[in-house]
Parts: structure tokens; C-alpha cells; sequence
């Protein structure tokens, strides 16, 4: 099965026709509360494809902790390893989506931020059993680099989703077996700005060099870049009328986790990415939105 090391949180969503700028009120056109985090986004996005999926995460003992554990469950993930902070909140994270479905996001971690080396030492029987590992960056570095570490010594494979982006050393790269940066998280990892294709083949050439070996940069409705010592591929998106795109590099991992885990190719894989990806950006919300495996495959027949 797939093992998802990550965030969990409760997503605040605000409609607006535009953001505000500093110091301004605006009436908004509607609120919600819907469970995400991009850990526990990605663990549902590859359970509603159909793979075993384990979350190793940590919640708050409060409301938002309680549900988001039972949104896992509702979704067929194995929650045994969510644990719950005794000081901590649930994190959250406040989001601003505007009229072009751009969204705006401050997260406050809280619980999140709790898990550490010793928890990850103590699960390691829990990791090795993985075929593969799937970890993003809303959690502490330093346990990410140590669950990096630990699947790759027991030859495990790593899909490390570097966001939100923060400088990594060489060592975590080394680890990582598929990096996936959209276009901003590969201008930082990389030092450079990426405004285009060209720009994202850049970056990702930089990233190889320093020891990852397959770097896949999403490209919003442009698809996504992969790049590896084999060369570059870039494999297209899927028209689609965007309505939300919270959660849409989120599903494109999960799938990308479920494909490999099921013998595909990469270039399959992110093919299918790209599909449950343009699936997501369709509908509103993070969880909500993911498709089932049925409907990617009636879409990709389409
Ligand atoms: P993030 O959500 O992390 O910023 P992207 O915007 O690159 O990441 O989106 C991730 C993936 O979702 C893309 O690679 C693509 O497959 C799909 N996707 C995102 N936006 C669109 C869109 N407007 N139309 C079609 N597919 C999209």
C-alpha cells in the first residue's frame, strides 16, 4: 500500500468576487468548512482511486481534529497512525478563492507541526511495509527528511510534493525518487523564475543535478514536465472549465502515487494525473472535488 506522510486540516473557504487589498472589508458570496490539508487531500485522492492507503499525520482533541478523522475513514484510509496532539489545535487554513477560482491560502499548522523524528523512528515498522511513500511540506522538515531517509535506506520510493515551497538540502533530494513542484515551488527550489516551459525544463535540470531522479513540474492547465536522466516529456493537461482549483496538485499526486503502485509507466502515470488533476479543478472544494476511479476512466475515453 501507499504510506502519505502529512498535514491534515480544516480549509476555511471564502467566496469572493476579489480578494481584498490591505486595510479593505468586502462582503463575500459564501462560506464553508470542508476538510483538506495536503496530506490528507492526497491520502483521498488515491483512496477514491482504489489504493491501500495509510496516513501517518496529527490532529488537535477537538472538533475539527474529530471529523477530519472521520472524513479519513468515511474515505477508506487507515487512520491508525493520525495521532492527537494533547496541546496543539487541528491546523486550518483560510482560503480565499476569487471569481477565476484563484485561491489565496494562509495555513496555521498547530498539530501538524507536532510530529517529529522520534515519531517517525517509532513508525518505522509502518513505513518499511510501504510500496511507496508519499510526503508534502506542511509538516516539519526535519521529520520529513528523517521519513526520507528511512524509506530510502529500505529502497522504498519517495514522491516528495514540495509545498509550500522552502529551500531543501541536497540530502532530502537525494532521497526523493519523484519530486513534484508546480511551476513557483520549481522557481524556488531552483533559485530561478519559471514563467514557461522552457523555464520549468530549466529548473528541473538543476533539481536532477542534485540528486533527485525524476522531477514532474505540474503546469496547471498546461499539464505537466517530467524530467529524469532519460530527457524531457512534456505530457499535456485536459481542457476543462476551471471552478476551483484548491486541491488540484493534490489529486494529480495521489493519482501519480496510485499509478506507480499499480505498474504504470511515468509517462501513464501522469497521463492519469493530468486527468483526475483537470477532474479536480472542475468541481469546488479539496475532498469533495476528487473523482472516483470510474469517472477518470469514463473521462479519459471521452
Ligand atoms: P497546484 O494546484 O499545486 O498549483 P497545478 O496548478 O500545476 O498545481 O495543477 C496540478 C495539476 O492539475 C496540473 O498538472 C494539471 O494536471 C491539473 N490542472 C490544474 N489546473 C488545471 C486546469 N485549469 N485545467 C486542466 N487541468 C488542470
Amino acid at each position: 500500500g501507499i504510506v502519505i506522510i502529512g498535514s491534515l486540516n480544516m480549509d476555511m473557504v471564502v467566496r469572493t468576487s476579489r480578494a481584498p487589498e490591505a486595510g479593505e472589508t468586502l462582503f463575500g458570496q459564501a462560506f464553508a468548512l470542508s476538510p483538506g490539508g495536503k496530506g490528507a487531500n492526497q491520502a483521498a485522492a488515491a483512496a477514491r482511486l482504489g489504493a491501500e492507503v495509510t496516513m501517518i499525520g496529527r490532529v488537535g482533541k477537538d472538533g475539527f481534529g474529530r471529523e477530519l478523522l472521520e472524513v479519513m475513514r468515511q474515505e477508506g484510509v487507515h487512520t491508525d497512525y493520525i495521532g492527537q496532539s494533547e496541546t496543539q489545535a487541528t491546523g486550518v487554513a483560510s482560503i480565499v478563492v476569487d471569481e477565476e477560482g484563484e485561491n489565496r491560502i494562509i495555513v496555521v499548522p498547530g498539530a501538524n507541526l507536532e510530529m517529529g523524528r522520534e515519531d517517525i523512528a517509532a513508525l518505522e515498522p509502518v513505513i518499511r511495509q510501504a510500496e511507496m511513500v508519499v510526503m508534502q511540506l506542511e509538516t516539519d522538515l526535519s521529520m520529513c527528511e528523517q521519513a526520507a531517509s528511512m524509506a530510502h535506506s529500505h529502497g522504498i520510493p519517495v514522491i516528495l510534493n514540495p509545498a509550500p515551497a522552502r529551500v531543501l538540502t541536497d540530502e532530502l533530494l537525494q532521497h526523493v525518487a519523484y519530486l513534484t513542484p508546480n511551476e513557483t515551488e520549481a522557481g524556488i527550489l531552483a533559485g530561478m523564475a519559471v514563467n514557461s516551459i522552457a523555464d520549468a525544463e530549466q529548473a528541473a535540470r538543476l533539481l536532477l543535478q542534485k540528486g533527485v531522479e525524476n522531477i514532474i513540474v505540474t503546469l496547471g492547465s498546461k499539464g505537466a514536465l517530467i524530467v529524469n536522466h532519460a530527457g524531457s516529456r512534456h505530457i499535456p493537461g485536459f481542457p476543462v472549465q476551471a471552478v476551483d482549483t484548491v486541491a488540484a496538485g493534490d489529486s494529480f499526486n495521489g493519482a501519480l502515487a496510485y499509478q506507480l503502485t499499480s505498474g504504470k509507466t511515468l509517462t501513464e502515470a501522469v497521463r492519469f494525473a493530468n486527468a483526475v488533476g483537470a477532474l479536480a479543478v472542475g468541481k469546488q472544494g479539496a475532498i469533495p472535488s476528487l473523482p472516483q476511479l470510474a469517472e477518470v476512466e469514463q473521462f479519459l475515453k471521452e
